[in-house]
Formats: C-alpha cells, sequence, structure tokens
C-alpha cells in the first residue's frame, strides 16, 4: 500500500523559470514574482493531479508503514521544489485522510469552499499578522466587518465585538475567562484570583464539548468546578435540571459563573433550549455560552435558521467556520454581547501595542499575539459565493442526515439512535438476538476493520456507557446511494467479524 516506485508519479509541467539556487532566492522578495507564481503553480498541480486520482479517504498504510516512510526522508538532503514536491506526494499526499471523498464520515471535517482557498493563497503570500493596526490595516477592518456581520446573524445587538480564533477550542477558552473575569468583578469588584475558585461553578452537560472542561481547568478552577445538568431522552439539556443546578448552587454559596449551552452537540447534533437556558441563566445572573462550533451553519440556512432562536441572548458565542460554513482549518471566532468584555484580554506593551495607542489593535482582544488573516477565507466566499449557497449546503447534508436516519430504521441489522437537528447519525450493528455484550465488542471492532481497509470512515462514540458507530455528513455531494454503500461496508464487516466468532453468535 505504501507506493514509493514512482511510476504513478504525476508529471509537472516544464520549469519556466530560471533555476533557484542562491539562499536568498528562496523569499518572496522583490523580483520574485513570476518564481513566486511558478512554485505556486508546481504546488497547485500536484494537489490537483492527485486530487483527481483519490478514491478512497485514506491508504489503509499501518502506523508502522507512515513511521517508515517519515522518517525515511532525509530533512539535511535538499533536493529542490520540484523532488521535494514529487516526494511530498508519495510521503503525505498518499496517505492523507481526504474528508471530500465519499467514503468519509468520521468527524466534523467539511470538503472546503474554493474562494476561501484562493484566499488561503493570498492571505499567506502577504503574510499579514492580524495583531496590531500597523501590521495589518485593511486587514484589521475587514476582520471587524465578519464579526459584525456574524454577531448580527447571532443578534447579539449593537454593543457586539469578538475576534477569530484558531478554533472552537480557543473560542471557548477565550469565552470562558471572559465570564471569569466577569464573574470575578461582580463578586470582589476586581480581577480574578485563585482564592475566588471555590466560589465558581460552570455549568453544562455530558455532552458539553470537552474543550470546555478543559478551558475550566486552564482557568484555574477546581477539578468539580464543571456541574453536570442531565440531558432529556433527546440528548438537550433539561431546563428542569439546569433549574435545580442554579438552586443548589445559590444554596451552597457558589456563583454560576457560566452556564454553556450547546448548538448542537459534537455527536448527536442536539441543541439544548436555548431560549429557556437563556431565561434561567438570565434569573441567577450567569453568563450563558452558547457553543455553536458545529451549528452555526444554521445561520445562513434558508429553512432551519429557527433552531438557534434564543441563541440572540448569549452572552458569548463560538462559531467554528471551519466545520458547517465549509472553511479550511482553521477558522473559528469567539463573540461577546459586550464588546468591552474582550477588555480582559488585553495587555500592553511599548513594543507592540502601547496604551495611548488610539488605532485599532486586535491584539488587544485575542489570546494570540501573531495571528493568521483567517477572516480572509470567509470574506472571498461571501464576495464570490454569498452565504446563502453555504447555507444550503449545510442544509443538505441535514437532510442527508434524516434520510440515512429513516433507512437505517427500517433496517433489521440496526439499531440507530433518535436523531438530533444536525448532520450526524448514531447506529450500531445489532440484528435481533445478537447478545448486547457481542454488539458492544463487534462494533469498534468493525469501526477498526474499515479503518485499515481505508474505503471508508466512520467514527465512534460511547452512548450510556455503550459503543456506537457514527456518521458525520458535512459533505453534500455525497448521495444517498454513497451512503447506503457506507452501511454496506458496515454490514458486510460486521457479519465478517461475527462468522469469526464462537457458533452460538454465529447464528444469528
Ligand atoms: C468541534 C467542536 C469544538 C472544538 O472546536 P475545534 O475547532 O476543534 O477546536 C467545540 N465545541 C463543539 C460543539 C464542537 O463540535
Amino acid at each position: 500500500m505504501v507506493h514509493l516506485s514512482g511510476t504513478d508519479r504525476p508529471t509537472l509541467p516544464p520549469r519556466a523559470a530560471s533555476a533557484v539556487d542562491a539562499p536568498h532566492d528562496h523569499l518572496l522578495v522583490r523580483g520574485a514574482a513570476a518564481e513566486y507564481a511558478d512554485q505556486l503553480t508546481r504546488a497547485v498541480a500536484q494537489v490537483a493531479a492527485r486530487f483527481e486520482r483519490v478514491d478512497r479517504p485514506t491508504s489503509g498504510a499501518t502506523q508502522a508503514e507512515l513511521e517508515r516512510l517519515v522518517a525515511g526522508v532525509d530533512l539535511d538532503r535538499p533536493v529542490g521544489l520540484d523532488d521535494a514536491l514529487r516526494e511530498l506526494d508519495e510521503v503525505y499526499l498518499e496517505h492523507a485522510v481526504w474528508f471530500h471523498d465519499p467514503g468519509y464520515a468520521a468527524h466534523l471535517n467539511c470538503p472546503v469552499a474554493l474562494p476561501a482557498l484562493a484566499a488561503e493563497v493570498v492571505a499567506s503570500a502577504v503574510n499579514t499578522s492580524v495583531d496590531t493596526w500597523d501590521q495589518s490595516t485593511v486587514a484589521t477592518l475587514v476582520e471587524q466587518r465578519l464579526v459584525r456581520w456574524t454577531a448580527d446573524l447571532v443578534g447579539l445587538g449593537p454593543d457586539a465585538d469578538g475576534v477569530f480564533t484558531s478554533g472552537g477550542t480557543q473560542s471557548n477558552l477565550q469565552a470562558l475567562l471572559v465570564a471569569r473575569e466577569h464573574a470575578a468583578h461582580r463578586l470582589t469588584g476586581a480581577a480574578y484570583e485563585p482564592e475566588l475558585a471555590a466560589q465558581l461553578a460552570v455549568l453544562a452537560t455530558a455532552e458539553t464539548h470537552f474543550s470546555i472542561v478543559k478551558a475550566a481547568r486552564l482557568l484555574g478552577l477546581g477539578s468539580g468546578a464543571v456541574r453536570l445538568v442531565a440531558t432529556g431522552a433527546d440528548g438537550r439539556m433539561d431546563p428542569a435540571s439546569l433549574s435545580r443546578e442554579l438552586g443548589a448552587l445559590a444554596r451552597d454559596g457558589v456563583h454560576p459563573m457560566a452556564v454553556v449551552a450547546t448548538a448542537g452537540t459534537t455527536d448527536r447534533g442536539c441543541i439544548d433550549p436555548l431560549a429557556e437556558v437563556a431565561a434561567l441563566t438570565r434569573a441567577h445572573g450567569a453568563w450563558l455560552h452558547v457553543d455553536a462550533a458545529y451549528g452555526c451553519g444554521l445561520l445562513v440556512s434558508p429553512t432551519r435558521r429557527h433552531l438557534l432562536d434564543g441563541i440572540e441572548h448569549a452572552d458569548s458565542v463560538t462559531v467554528d467556520f471551519h466545520k458547517s460554513f465549509f472553511q479550511p482549518v482553521a477558522s473559528s471566532a469567539v463573540l461577546v454581547r459586550r464588546g468591552e468584555d474582550l477588555r480582559h484580554v488585553t495587555f500592553h506593551a511599548d513594543y507592540l501595542n502601547p496604551r495611548e495607542a488610539v488605532v485599532p489593535n486586535q491584539v488587544d482582544k485575542s489570546l494570540q499575539t501573531t495571528r493568521r488573516f483567517d477572516a480572509l477565507k470567509l470574506w472571498l466566499t461571501l464576495r464570490a459565493s454569498g452565504a446563502q449557497a453555504l447555507g444550503e449546503l449545510f442544509d443538505e447534508v441535514v437532510d442527508r442526515a434524516g434520510e440515512v436516519h429513516r433507512r437505517l430504521r427500517r433496517d433489521p441489522d440496526f439499531e440507530v439512535l433518535a436523531p438530533g437537528s444536525l448532520s450526524t447519525v448514531l447506529f450500531r450493528f445489532r440484528p435481533a438476538g445478537l447478545p448486547e455484550a457481542v454488539a458492544d465488542e463487534l462494533n469498534p471492532a468493525v469501526r477498526q476493520a474499515l479503518l485499515e481497509e481505508g474505503r471508508v470512515l466512520v467514527a465512534t462514540t460511547k452512548v450510556d456507557g455503550r459503543p456506537w458507530l457514527k456518521l458525520t455528513l458535512l459533505n453534500p455531494q455525497v448521495t444517498l446511494a454513497d451512503l447506503d454503500a457506507v452501511v454496506e461496508a458496515v454490514r458486510r464487516s460486521a457479519r465478517q467479524h461475527l462468522a469469526a466468532r464462537a457458533p452460538e453468535a454465529v447464528a444469528v
């Protein structure tokens, strides 16, 4: 499976420009425009040639094979761009995991919008760092326009602000940091100090993304700071349970630093009842953070925007454009209702953003300093294709998930979990009579076997301690027939596993 023969090497166009040899010939400097265009064209041709041949989500090479492949590259002996690109094709592209392939249905990875890829080229060539005005000028304004545009979609009001981040994990961390400072000022009139940790709690459900618990730890809150609110059978936060937990905290003299609602959850795509949660949160003087890393695509959906009703009450919101807005990694933002709350991440340095500065410095609002101009990708996507197109694409995958769910429900070989609101389907191979314990062992084994074959990639997760398989759909090109093929691959593999087991299990 590891091809190093060179027989299927893509052919690159003949070199036009002069050979590159002097050290500074490797830099994009004055006089290098033609060389820049030539090298980038070669890289793009290489990717396009590979893309045309990709017919499975991954090669299925083992970890040991890949380790040998990477270790075999001599980093101290440069070979020139053409050979380096050919080598890259064999080492990386041949074995990469391709999210656009119809056999890929594992995690929250999307095929990417072409205008966004064009923007990547632009942003990386200019190499803008969106930290201070003097390093970014108009790029700061572009990012601010997009933050405003997104805040308006959410409905956060005129004082909202935010910043692009590296992902939902960072957005959640920053939101909880701001919530912590907000709580500290409320309780003590001053910034957070570690002594306060015992007096603060974060309320979330067991379905909440793990980055929330991680953020709480990074923020110095105790291990018990995240209190779990129960979910209903539909996987959504139960408002009655939230009310009870808030009441219990009040009795214990613990301040609810933040309530985290998810729209929707990573596994089941469940959207917590945002309006009810917001009302309870407000009544207890807590901060409402809505993690819409996955569900943010609904903001531009022509038919499903109502599923996010209530999100406009949030104090902070996480959106991952690199999930349901079809943007390349990384593209995420954290938004806050009151822009002034971002001052909690503002620190000044004389060499960068002095206190007396009168220009907008995005570094004042970010956990990062040097920061990619990721906003440009969304900008070019909106200008080239528009938000409605993105919303329609997300709608398509949500529709498709519903169709697959209905098919699986009628299939006697599978159990299927009640559908969420987004584009995941949780199912497991368990024909009538197959003992639960056997199914528990079988389903993860099927997933592993499929990964080793490399033709169909699904995910696994646990629900109430039992393993389930998960399809995550984010590719609108994937048809119901493609997904039938994925399900058939699971069935075939499961039956093979069963046949290899003890006779009493084979009878099913
Ligand atoms: C994916 C996800 C995150 C984490 O986002 P990253 O961009 O992977 O850091 C957070 N919350 C939810 C609900 C998610 O689905």
